[in-house]
């Protein structure tokens, strides 16, 4: 089981958090035990052994899984994580929550998710290229454009997309573009990619303060992970007006309360790697970041920082989940009750999938589309995802995060229904 904030303070992890919510869901639209049980259980793992000969020659053997939890409205779809604290139970969790987020966003996919238990700031560049082409050649059998297509998560970017279609392209015999999303985009990725999952969190953050009747241009944020997600949120964030106070990493965190400088900062993580010792800010610990007076927090790292311990201590007026499972089933309840709007992530991330369709789409009918073509429809998506998911929830009276569920629960059990159950 991986050992993040919320086992610390419950002993439970992301798994336990997404069966509860799709039991939630199934419980509310009325379906009985069996459909549940469909609905939860993966439709394929595959987990593999890497053997890694490692620049000093020494040989050591990694774990990798690629977990397809549904298929039942297309090809799997999900990222690729590389971090030491993966394992079986934390993958299948993000994958179930693919599956979610492609209904949700009305994207003919499934939902997947890849991860190989790794620390990839030990290893260089040559020795995480084997390691990628010797996963992709392990779950060769199970992927491709028509059967589940990885993209980038943690700890993955487009370089390991890059080996993963070569991998993939060498063993088929000609380049096929669409085996995976995130690819660079002289090599057949989409314009605008690269930002998508920061914009969409931008779009829903600045949705979210509006609705709850706070004009963006006069407010604040605080943004957890300055990764590829909370970078790019944090300069869309500001670029809409927004003052952005505080950023963090996983070595520390910065505070402005005047508003950092973006762009400065940006190019001093360029520089150092870390946001730590950024001088146009103060040193905050990591923790307080998540309880600062701002109105929108972006947690946008990793799974469970806002637990049970913690949940009563965050101010934000809105929280905007970059990360996938950043809030614990019972910090939900805490922020519910204290009447803090949360933006599930199923919607506020899924800016990246959707471009990723749009990116497989382009490469299917090899034709691309402008960047303001990407930005416009993915804008169009993101506003129509959040109308819905907030009519639902108005309707029924449910929290953003159990009305996107339902909705999305229930576009998936619609296509098990219509296929049937074979034999
Ligand atoms: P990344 O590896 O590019 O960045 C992760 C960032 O989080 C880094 O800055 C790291 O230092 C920081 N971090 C890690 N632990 C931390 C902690 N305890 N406190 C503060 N910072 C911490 O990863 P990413 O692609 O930006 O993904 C971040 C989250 O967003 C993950 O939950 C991922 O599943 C989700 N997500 C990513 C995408 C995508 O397109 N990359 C799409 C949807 C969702």
């Amino acid at each position: 089981m991986t050992l993040l904030a919320d086992d610390r303070v419950t002993g439970r992890g992301p798994l336990d958090d997404a069966i509860e919510q799709l039991a939630e869901a199934c419980h509310l639209l009325g379906y009985d035990a069996g459909t549940q049980q469909m609905l939860a259980a993966p439709r394929r793992e595959v987990t593999v052994s890497i053997p890694l000969r490692r620049d000093d020659g020494t040989v050591e053997v990694l774990t990798g899984h690629r977990v397809q939890h549904n298929l039942s409205r297309g090809p799997a779809k999900g990222g690729l994580r590389y971090s030491p604290h993966v394992d079986l139970d934390e993958v299948r969790a993000l994958a179930m929550w693919m599956t979610w987020k492609c209904a949700l966003m009305e994207l003919p996919y499934g939902g997947a998710k890849g991860g190989v238990t790794i620390d990839p700031s030990r290893y260089s560049s040559a020795e995480l290229e084997r390691v990628t082409r010797r996963y992709t050649s392990e779950i060769l059998p199970v992927i491709g454009p028509t059967r589940d297509i990885p993209a980038p998560d943690i700890g993955t970017d487009e370089n390991t997309m890059a080996w993963m279609m070569d991998t993939y392209s060498v063993a088929s015999g000609y380049t096929v573009l669409g085996t995976v999303t995130g690819k660079p985009v002289s090599l057949g990725g989409s314009l605008g990619r690269a930002g998508a999952t920061s914009l969409g969190v931008a779009h829903m953050a600045l949705a979210a303060l509006r609705h709850v009747g706070i004009e963006p241009t006069c407010s604040t944020a605080a943004v957890q992970g300055f990764g590829k997600v909370g970078r790019g949120a944090a300069r869309y964030l500001a670029d809409a007006g927004v003052l952005v106070h505080a950023v963090s990493d996983e070595h520390g965190a910065v505070w402005r309360p005047d508003g950092l400088d973006v762009p400065a900062l940006e190019s001093h993580v360029d520089r150092t790697g870390s946001v730590v010792g950024f001088d146009g800010g103060t040193p905050i610990d990591n923790e307080t970041l998540l309880t600062l007076d701002v109105d929108v927090l972006v947690p946008a790292a990793v799974e469970g920082v806002l637990h049970a311990g913690n949940a009563g201590a965050v101010r934000a007026r809105v929280v905007v989940e970059g990360a996938n499972g950043p809030t614990t089933t019972e910090a939900d309840r805490v922020l519910q009750e204290r009447g803090v709007l949360v933006v599930p992530d199923i919607l506020a991330n899924a800016g990246g999938v959707v471009v990723s369709y749009f990116e497989w789409v382009q490469a299917n009918q090899a034709y691309w589309w402008s960047q303001a073509e990407v930005e416009a429809r993915l804008a169009d998506r993101m506003t129509a995802a959040w109308d819905q998911v907030l009519a639902e929830a108005n309707h029924l009276e449910l929290s953003l995060r159990t009305a996107a569920t339902c909705l999305a629960v229930r576009r998936v059990a619609e296509a098990h229904r219509l296929r049937g159950l074979y034999p």
